[in-house]
């Protein structure tokens, strides 16, 4: 027996999260379905929402970032994602997130970018950033005191400071390296640095027991030259990570931020409950864990219903098939959204010969020699950071012959191509946009 749905999304990443809760925002009453295999990339992001950050194309180091991503997409390649859905979408788009993030997210305020500083001490241009970062943005010229911890080397807190400072920062940074009261070992994760400040655990210091937010603020304190603001790496906490950071601010005496890390990121940890936590109260049916492996067809006529013989007619997935530990499981929906990532999420894949989209085998544009998928200059305009299905206004995948592939199937996310996200800084703003596009289109599709 099928499982059926009305929409049926495939991923749960933030293209597929936004894809599904943009359906059930299009189709109230329509039955919603999310399903996923592995852990998304959302939990290895910053949590940052970058829209564009660089113009594409352009690998000039020197380039300065873009400061109104608006203004920039009208100029985007015509097989940019962002023209497929255009300027409005991705307005409504990130309308959208601000809903679903509330005042876990800042930066709507304004068309510009915010300039957030990053580990590695660069700044990075993002659209919508965690409020954990808000304090610490580098358009405000507060001197700044950046802390890092002796078990957590990932963050080199002077390095980042020098960096900021050769950068052009607006206001004096100093780092400085410190111990973390309560962690000894520097294989920690970092949700045990957050879980310990959550909790405020009792730790011991040099003056006996105390709760563990009191005792990183006097390890800082000692340490603190008259700043207004200090930065930490992003592990102060994850259940309360507002009340952490009041307290600490409190006792510093000064405003207290996150820089976000690489992976695994709290703030793209957090970002993920979130999302998640907007699924379930949208009533979104969530399968995890499970792969979508297999798919039938039925054919349609151009209305989309089913065709009888003799009609012209396309291809419409009939349902999926979903491997649950060896039992093949039939969902079927009327209409589809695939969202499975790219090289990373897995969505893409390639061989020594071809790169193929594996799920639907979906047509992916690419040179026939693999030596010309890349270019010798590793930080050049790489084609394969371009690799992904192209996808017609409607974001339905198409074929070599410009075809929609399926008529009910869209895609969304880093499956798509034509855009270089590490590069431009675009790839939570791409998800965001076609998930919002692909998904309102499929809630319209179905009712
Ligand atoms: C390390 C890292 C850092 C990043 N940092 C930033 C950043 O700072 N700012 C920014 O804007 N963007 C950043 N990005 C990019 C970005 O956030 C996402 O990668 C991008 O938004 C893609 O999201 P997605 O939902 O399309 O795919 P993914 O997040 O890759 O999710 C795809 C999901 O589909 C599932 N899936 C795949 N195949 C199947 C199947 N057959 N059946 C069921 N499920 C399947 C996967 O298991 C996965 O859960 C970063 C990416 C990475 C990897």
């Amino acid at each position: 027996m099928a499982i059926t749905d009305d929409v049926l999304v495939i991923g749960g990443g933030l293209a597929g999260v936004t894809a599904a809760l943009a359906a059930s925002d299009a189709a109230e009453d329509a039955r919603i379905r999310l399903v996923t295999y592995r852990q998304s990339t959302l939990r290895h992001a910053s949590g940052l929402i970058d829209v564009l950050g660089y113009a594409p194309g352009n690998t000039d180091d020197q380039q300065q970032p873009i400061a109104d991503p608006f203004t920039a997409l009208e100029s985007l390649p015509e097989s940019h994602p962002y023209q497929r859905v255009g300027v409005d979408a991705v307005r409504e788009a990130l309308a959208f997130f601000d809903e679903v993030a509330g005042d876990a997210y800042a930066g709507a305020h304004t068309d510009r970018n915010a300039l957030v500083p990053t580990h590695g001490g660069t700044v990075k241009p993002t659209a919508r950033y965690p409020v954990s970062t808000a304090e610490g943005v580098a358009s405000d010229d507060r001197d700044t005191l950046l802390v890092g911890f002796e078990t957590l080397p990932d963050f080199d807190a002077p390095l980042a400071a020098a960096h900021l400072e050769a950068a052009g920062a607006p206001f004096d940074a100093r780092g400085v390296t410190l111990s973390f009261p309560g962690i000894g070992r520097d294989d920690a994760k970092v949700t045990r640095y957050a879980h310990l400040l959550d909790h405020d655990e009792r730790v011991e210091t040099l003056t006996g027991e105390t709760g563990a937010r009191e005792a990183l603020a006097a390890t800082v304190n000692p340490h603190l030259d008259g700043e207004s603001r200090v930065g930490f790496p992003a592990i102060l906490g994850d259940d309360h990570p507002a009340a952490v950071r009041e307290a600490l601010s409190d006792t510093l005496g000064a405003d207290v931020f996150e820089v976000p890390m690489g992976p695994p990121s709290l703030p793209g940890l957090r970002l993920e409950e979130l999302l998640y936590d907007a699924l379930e109260s949208a009533g979104v049916r969530v399968t995890s864990g499970v792969p979508v492996v297999d798919y039938e067809t039925v054919a349609v006529d151009s209305m989309g219903a089913n065709s009888t013989a003799g009609e012209s007619e396309t291809a419409a997935i009939d349902h999926v098939v979903v491997d649950r530990n060896g039992a093949q499981i039939p969902h079927e929906a009327d209409q589809y959204v695939l969202a499975t990532g790219g090289l990373v999420g897995k969505g893409i894949e390639s061989n020594r010969k071809r790169v193929t989209e594996p799920l639907f085998d979906c047509y992916v544009p690419h040179a026939t020699d693999r030596y010309d998928w890349f270019v010798d200059d590793v930080f050049g305009e790489q084609p394969y950071a371009r690799f992904g299905v192209v996808p017609d206004e409607d974001l339905r995948p198409l074929n070599s012959d410009d075809d929609p592939e399926f008529s009910n199937l869209r895609a969304a996310g880093a499956v798509l191509g034509g855009y270089d996200y590490a590069a431009e800084k675009s790839g939570a703003g791409v998800s965001l946009a076609t998930g919002y596009v692909a998904g309102t289109r499929a809630g319209e599709g179905c009712q």
